[in-house]
Parts: structure tokens; sequence; C-alpha cells
């Protein structure tokens, strides 16, 4: 459904569009967050005046005093989100709100001002409608929607900043993984962790990233396109990835993935899929998954599958489970067929493939 928002972003026209070619041309080669539309959202922030400014305006570069906050502290958070183009040409997201009240969570975590679900969604609305022919129309692709907010006060004192900003950037773009729906390998790290108790994990901020690339690098080494976490407390506890929620199914159809702990990023795709499998009648076990008991169950066999899921990625077989000491290969290493299955029904859905019975999307333009 569409609503009306009250919020009006004033869309200022870039002067310097690039053309119908330039578009249809980076349009033809998607690859991930490369290329830009042509429009940015924007609203700024201070303490005595509130949100203000909001507007589309050109993309372009963001001058930025060398002692700006953001720099220094990483006072940032962010969201990753989609705008599908349907059929009829109409373009939708997928469960704005969830989004807006991550943001909102984030934001109170990391001590930044609280966006409006309104101004949040508006700001989305008003840049898709403004580049609404970059979303592209090719299977599998979409514009990616990042949303951000960062401590933009020049001043290196370490306290909450007294200017903040807010955009979002839109992004066309192919699927996540290049290797399209094929298992990816897992390195299991216990050298480091991604959260503390106490710490940011449960919010979406840019430092959790810059700790998960050191890892990253080396799980890369090892021929692991992701890294999965265990908590920091017992170390023992599997986690979640770097930027996707894990779960298991074992072979009387059952569903377990880790609880929302406080260390774990609740992902709209993990809820999203939760409630499939509930409604496709599948027990679902949240509970605390210590990863030497999904160990012994990849080997005899009780687990027959393992994915990862997030927005970018969507649903993404894990094929296996590597660290120091370890190789282990889930069932036969092939994507399962619950995988497949709720891969096929989220797309549906976000595509316009299969009936919204759930009222997940939301109409952009
Ligand atoms: C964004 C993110 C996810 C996935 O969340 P979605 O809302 O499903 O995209 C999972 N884990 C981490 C750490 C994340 O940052």
């Amino acid at each position: 459904m569409t609503t009306e928002t009250t919020v009006t972003f004033e869309v200022r026209p870039t002067p310097h569009p690039r053309t119908i070619e330039e578009r249809q041309n980076a349009l033809a080669e998607l690859s991930f967050g490369k290329v830009f539309t042509d429009h940015m959202a924007r609203v700024a922030w201070t303490p005595e005046r509130g949100w203000y400014g909001h507007r589309v305006e050109a993309y372009g570069p963001l001058s930025l005093d060398p002692a700006t906050a953001v720099l220094h502290y990483a006072q940032e958070i962010f969201e990753g989100m989609k705008a599908y183009r349907h059929a009829d040409g109409s373009v939708w997201t997928f469960r704005p709100r969830a989004n807006a009240a991550r943001f909102a969570a984030s934001a109170r975590r990391l001590a930044l001002p609280v966006l409006s679900e309104e101004e949040f969604i508006a700001s989305i609305q008003s840049l898709v409608a403004t580049d609404v022919e970059w979303v592209p129309d090719s299977p599998g692709s979409s514009l990616y929607l990042r949303p951000f907010m960062f401590a933009a006060e020049a001043f290196l004192g370490v306290r909450p900043a007294q200017h903040v900003e807010y955009l979002v950037i839109a992004s066309p773009s192919g699927p996540y993984f290049t290797s399209g729906f094929n298992p990816v390998s897992i390195w299991v790290t216990t050298e480091f962790h991604r959260a503390g108790p106490g710490g940011t994990g449960a919010a979406k901020c840019g430092g959790n990233y810059a700790a998960s690339l050191l890892p990253q690098q080396l799980a890369a080494e090892h021929g692991c396109s992701q890294v999965c976490f265990l908590d920091a407390r017992t170390e023992s506890l599997l986690e979640e990835l770097g930027g996707m929620n894990v779960f298991f199914i074992h072979d009387d159809g059952s569903v377990h993935t880790p609880e929302l702990s406080g260390t774990i990023l609740e992902g709209v795709t993990r809820s999203s899929v939760l409630q499939l499998l509930a409604d496709a009648g599948r027990q679902i076990h949240e509970r605390p998954l210590p990863f030497s008991e999904v160990q012994a169950q990849i080997e005899s066999g009780k687990i027959v599958e393992a994915f990862a899921c997030g927005t970018a990625a969507v649903v993404t077989p894990i094929g296996q489970f590597k660290g120091v000491d370890l190789d282990l290969t889930v069932g036969d290493g092939r994507a399962g067929q619950t995988t497949r299955d709720l891969h096929t029904q989220l797309t549906d859905l976000q595509y316009g493939h299969a009936k919204d019975t759930y009222g997940w999307l939301y109409q952009l333009a």
C-alpha cells in the first residue's frame, strides 16, 4: 500500500543528469554498489532546529572538514534496503517500517538523533520517485537503497555530535554474490568476535563492519567468502556472519537459528524467513546454538541444510564451514530444498510474482 506522508522533500533536480544512453549502459552491466543514481536524499539536524532542510539533490561528493567527528569516532549508522521493479512497471520496497524502527534503535545506541518513521520512508520514496528510471528490471536486479546518518560536526571532543547529517543514496545492483545461487564457504573464526555483551552488535553501525574486515580478509585467504562469529562471552555460541543471519534445517524439518541475544543484528530477512517457515508448519527453535553441537549435527547428518540471509544476498546456501582444524560439508554441499524454496518465496513476493498476503510490500512509485 502507498501511504501519503506529510513530510515533504523538496526536489532540486540535478542540472547534469546522465544521458539516457549513459544510464542504459550503466543498467546493462550491474554489479553491487558501484554505480549510483543521479540524486540523493538529505536532511540535517542540530539540537536547536531538529531535522531540517529535507531535500533531494544532485548526487555528489560531500565536502567535510577534516575534524568531522565521524572520521575520528565512527558515530555512524546505516540501513540496507531494495526497491524492486514489478512487471507492470511499478516499484516497491519490502517492510520499510521494520528498517525505520531498526534505524531508530541504532540511532539511540550510537547517541544519534532519531529520525521518524515518516521521514525515513518519505526520504526513500522521494529519492526513488525522482530516480525511478534507475530501477532496473532484469531478473534478480534491484535498486539498492542505503540510508545512513553520521556525526557531521567538526569537533574533536568526545561527545555526541551537535550536527548530524542523514542521507539516502541508491545503487542499481545485480545479485550480491557474483557466483549466483551457489553454496558459499564460511570461515568460523575463534580469533575474533563481532560484538560483545553491552556493545553495538544489535545496532547497524559502520564500526561493526570495520571490525569484521580483518577476519573477513583472513577468511578469504582460506578460500571462504564470509566469516561466522562466535559469542564473545563463552566463545562457544554461534552468532552470525559479518552481515547476515544464519539458519540450520534438521532432518526432521525443524528450523534452528541463534536467538536474539543482544549481540546479534535482528535482520528483516531473518524475521521474514521465520514467519514463512512458521506458517509452513515448521517447528522453530530460536535458541543459543553451541557451535560444537552444530558441528556434531552436521557430521551426523542431523543438520541437512544451512543458509545465511540478509537483504543484499536474500537467502544464500552454506555448503561448508571451515576453521582451524575444521572442514565440514553440510549435507552433500549443495543448496537444499528448504533453502531454495525460501529464496523463491521471498523473491516471488518482492518482485510481485506472488500475492503479498503479509502486507510486506510498500509501493514507492
Ligand atoms: C544488515 C545485517 C543483517 C541482515 O539484516 P537484513 O535486515 O535482513 O538485511 C544481518 N547481520 C548484520 C550484522 C547486519 O548488519
